[in-house]
């Protein structure tokens, strides 16, 4: 399978390129041409392109983890990441005296919940666009069948309107992040 905007190959089943960032429908939307829902992809993700990603890796999460996460509505990752980077970071500054004191059990528990949340983090910096993909579908097709009477025009407003990021939460979370965190 080869990019048809980059021409770079992609394994077969691939969601997005994963060097423009550029969208791949499935057969089936492409076969029925034009369909509404790849029109409004475009416009909620314009160019129908994933932005700031490096291979599959979400450079935006990479980066500014539970932040971007908000930053891009994505409210529940958001959520995991943040209680995991807090874990992660809290664990990092000062919970590995416990290990070394030989705490037995309870230092077993923190190597382990540590690895965790550095693979929950680890999870999404490689799944992030793919899930984000998932739910622009899915809020589309929501946006679409929640309005049955609407031309194209008004569903292009109401969808840009809904693909608008959300830097206020980005904020809060990182200042609520250092408040907890030290
Ligand atoms: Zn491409």
């Amino acid at each position: 399978m080869l990019c048809p905007h980059c021409n770079v190959k992609l394994p077969r089943n691939a969601k997005y390129c994963f060097r423009c960032g550029y969208l791949l429908f499935s057969d089936d939307v492409l076969n029925y041409g034009d369909t509404l829902e790849y029109k409004l992809i475009g416009i909620y993700l314009p160019d129908n392109k994933i932005s700031f990603n490096l291979h599959n890796i979400s450079l935006g999460y990479l980066l500014f983890n539970f932040s971007y996460a908000f930053y891009k509505k994505q409210y529940y990752i958001g959520v995991i990441s943040f209680f995991s980077s807090l874990y992660f970071f809290k664990l990092f500054l000062g919970g590995f005296g416990a290990i070394f004191q030989g705490l037995g059990f309870f230092a077993l528990f923190y190597i382990f919940s540590f690895m965790l949340c550095a693979f929950i983090i680890l999870y999404y910096v490689f799944k992030f666009n793919e899930l984000y993909l998932a739910n622009v579908k899915y809020r589309v097709n929501k946006i679409i069948k929640n309005h049955p009477s609407e031309d194209y025009e008004s569903l292009s407003v109401i969808c840009k309107k809904d693909s608008r990021n959300c830097l206020l939460l980005a904020l809060l979370s990182i200042f609520l992040f250092l408040f907890l965190a030290f």
